[in-house]
C-alpha cells in the first residue's frame, strides 16, 4: 500500500451505479434504466457527427461560441451567460469545485440526484441532505437546512428519480429565502419535457443567486457524447470558466449539440411522444395496482407494496429482457424507476408488471 491517502471526504463517496445495459444470456434487451430518449438523437445531429470525422485531429473550440449562440437563439437567452460542459454533471462539478471545499455546506434533498453528494464530497464540502414531502421538494425543509456555511443548494426540477416538480412561485420563494452567501442551482435535466417551462432561465436573469443546468443527454438523446450547459449570472460564469478545462467538450459533441438544439421540430416530436406514452404507462401501471406520482419527466416512479415486492418485480422484468432501475440508493426501496420507452417498450413493461402482479415469477 502506498503511504499517500486521498483527501478527506473522497473515501466517503459511494461509487455511482449507472443503469444496467446488459443481461446475461438475453439478447434484445429493452433498456429503460437510464432515462435515454428511445428515439435516439436527431438525424441532423447524426449528420453533424459524420461531418466531424475528417477533423478529429483538430482541437475543439475552447469558447464554444457557436453552440452558445445556437442555445441563445433557440431559447431566447444571452450567450455570454452560458457555459458548456461534458454533460451537465461537469457543470455540477465546476460549481462544487469553485464554491464548495472544506467548511462549505452543500444542500440537496432526500431523493435528490446522486451527483450532488458525490461532487460535494469530492470538493471537500459537507453534504447536507434535507427531507422531501411525499417525494416532492420541500422548500421549507431546504430553508431550514441552510446555515451561514451553505454555499450551494441543488434541486432538480423535475426531480430524478421521483419525476415530480415544484412550481415557479415555490422556486422564487426558495431563491429569495436562501442565505446571501449561497447559490440556488436549478438542475433542468428534464426541463425540455415540460411544456412551457424554461427551466428557471428567466429567474437566472432576474436574480444574482440562481444558476440553471441543462443537458443534451435526455430529450436530445446525446448521452453518449457528454454535453450539457449552464446558465448563470456573469460573475458566476467568470468563476466557473476558471476551473473549466479549455477543451472540456469535444468538437463532435459541440457539433451534434448545435444541430440538435436547432432541430426544434424533432425535439417537439420527442416531447409529445413522451407525454402521450407517459400518460399511457402511468395509467396502465395504476390499473395493475402499481401507482406512480404524477411525472413531468421521461420516466415514472412505480411504487410497490414493499422493498421485497419491488425487487421481485425487477427480477421478473429482467427475465423478460426488461431493464428498469432500482432506486433503493435514493432511499426509495419500494420503488422502481421506469424510463418511458417507445410504444412497444411501454406495452411490454406494463404487460410484464401486470403478469407479475397476477402472480408470475
Ligand atoms: C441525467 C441527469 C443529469 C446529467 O446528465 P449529463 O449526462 O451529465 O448531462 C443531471 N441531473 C439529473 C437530475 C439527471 O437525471
Amino acid at each position: 500500500m502506498p503511504k499517500i491517502e486521498a483527501k478527506p471526504g473522497i473515501m466517503d463517496i459511494d461509487l455511482y451505479v449507472g443503469g444496467k445495459a446488459h443481461l446475461d444470456g438475453v439478447s434484445n434487451v429493452i433498456k429503460l434504466s437510464s432515462n435515454e430518449n428511445p428515439f435516439g438523437p436527431s438525424p441532423a445531429a447524426q449528420e453533424a457527427v459524420k461531418r466531424c470525422v475528417h477533423d478529429l485531429h483538430r482541437y475543439p473550440s475552447s469558447d464554444h461560441i457557436e453552440l452558445r449562440t445556437a442555445l441563445a437563439e433557440v431559447h431566447g437567452l444571452k450567450a455570454d451567460n452560458i457555459i458548456c460542459g461534458a454533460g451537465s454533471d461537469e457543470i455540477i462539478t465546476f460549481l462544487c469545485q469553485a464554491y464548495g471545499g472544506p467548511g462549505a455546506e452543500i444542500v440537496y434533498t432526500e431523493h435528490g440526484f446522486a451527483m450532488y453528494r458525490i461532487c460535494a464530497l469530492a470538493s471537500g464540502a459537507t453534504p447536507v441532505e434535507v427531507r422531501e414531502r411525499d417525494r416532492i421538494t420541500d422548500v421549507d425543509a431546504i430553508l431550514e437546512g441552510c446555515t451561514e456555511h451553505t454555499k450551494l443548494v441543488f434541486i432538480a426540477n423535475p426531480n430524478n428519480p421521483t419525476g415530480t416538480m415544484i412550481g415557479m412561485a415555490e422556486i422564487e420563494r426558495l431563491a429569495e429565502g436562501i442565505p446571501e452567501q449561497a447559490l440556488l442551482v436549478l438542475d433542468g435535466a428534464y426541463a425540455e419535457y415540460v411544456e412551457g417551462y424554461d427551466g428557471g432561465a428567466k429567474l437566472v436573469e432576474m436574480r444574482d443567486n440562481v444558476v440553471m443546468t441543462r443537458t443534451f443527454s435526455k430529450l436530445y438523446g446525446l448521452g453518449g457524447l457528454r454535453i450539457g450547459w449552464g446558465y448563470a449570472p456573469r460573475d458566476v460564469i467568470d468563476v466557473l470558466n476558471r476551473v473549466r478545462g479549455p477543451f472540456n467538450v469535444s468538437n463532435t459533441a459541440l457539433a451534434a449539440a448545435e444541430a440538435s438544439v436547432r432541430d426544434t421540430a424533432y425535439a417537439e416530436k420527442c416531447r409529445n411522444e413522451n407525454s402521450r406514452l407517459r400518460a399511457w404507462l402511468s395509467e396502465a401501471l395504476a390499473e395493475h395496482g402499481v401507482p406512480c406520482d404524477t411525472s413531468t419527466a421521461n420516466f415514472v416512479l412505480a411504487r410497490f407494496g414493499n422493498p421485497d415486492e419491488a425487487k421481485a418485480c425487477d427480477a421478473y422484468l429482467q427475465k423478460q429482457g426488461l431493464i428498469v432501475r432500482q432506486v433503493a440508493g435514493y432511499k426509495l426501496p419500494n420503488c422502481l424507476r421506469i424510463t418511458v420507452g417507445d410504444e412497444p417498450a411501454c406495452r411490454q413493461v406494463a404487460h410484464a408488471v401486470g403478469q407479475f402482479k397476477a402472480g408470475a415469477r
